[in-house]
């Protein structure tokens, strides 16, 4: 099965060992296509997991689980990407439809390192 994060490359050896758990994300880009798998494949706990401990209590983590269940994710595209020492940023499109309605997303999103592991921050709409 090829990745639903639309990277091409097979789902064992792209986003399914991170939303398995079995190792964290080695690069910002990495860990912003696994949280995207994380809302195709439903499991919101990997989208908190990997949102910064520092700002983990600022996100409205109910209305996002909300917002995840009554999406359907159609694609993604990430137009950036790039990492500096402890910091990275993705610039991404993500396509989704609610209710019929098709729609997109475009952020950029801001990720930290932090003891050894990459975690979203923040993200802007673009
Ligand atoms: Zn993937």
């Amino acid at each position: 099965m090829k990745c639903v994060c639309g990277s091409g490359k097979p789902y064992d050896e792209c986003c399914g060992p991170l939303l398995a758990r079995a190792r964290p994300a080695a690069t910002p880009e990495a860990l912003m296509r696994s949280r995207y798998a994380a809302y195709v494949l439903k499991d919101f706990d990997y989208i908190v997991e990997t949102t910064d401990p520092d700002t983990r209590d600022l996100f409205d983590h109910d209305a996002n689980r909300a917002w995840m269940e009554e999406s359907t994710f159609v694609d993604l595209l990430v137009l950036a990407s790039s990492e500096k020492g402890s910091r990275g940023t993705v610039e991404f499109v993500a396509r989704f439809s609610r209710g019929g309605a098709d729609q997109t997303h475009h952020e950029r999103s801001q990720f930290r390192k932090h003891k050894g592991r990459w975690y979203f921050s923040e993200g802007e709409t673009v």
